[in-house]
């Protein structure tokens, strides 16, 4: 699980596309008890829910028009 600090408190990241999950208090006790432990990065991975599809398409857009040439 990719786990930051974000201004002080804690996010849980996707761990594809490093979109935000939760934050705060929507984090679970025992991933707070796993960053005490300093083992939150063995916890299992956790992604969108759909995907990454809303991201991707987000980050699909800021990039349009600059790296049109994919898959050449
Ligand atoms: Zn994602």
């Amino acid at each position: 699980m990719i786990f930051k600090f974000n201004g002080g408190r804690g996010a849980i990241l996707c761990s594809k596309c490093g979109v935000i999950l939760k934050s705060g208090s929507q984090i679970p006790e025992y991933v707070w008890e796993a960053v005490r432990n300093g083992t939150v990065s063995q916890l299992p991975d956790m992604y969108c829910e759909d995907g990454c599809e809303r991201s991707m398409k987000m980050l699909g857009e800021l990039y349009t028009g600059e790296t049109k040439n994919v898959g050449e």
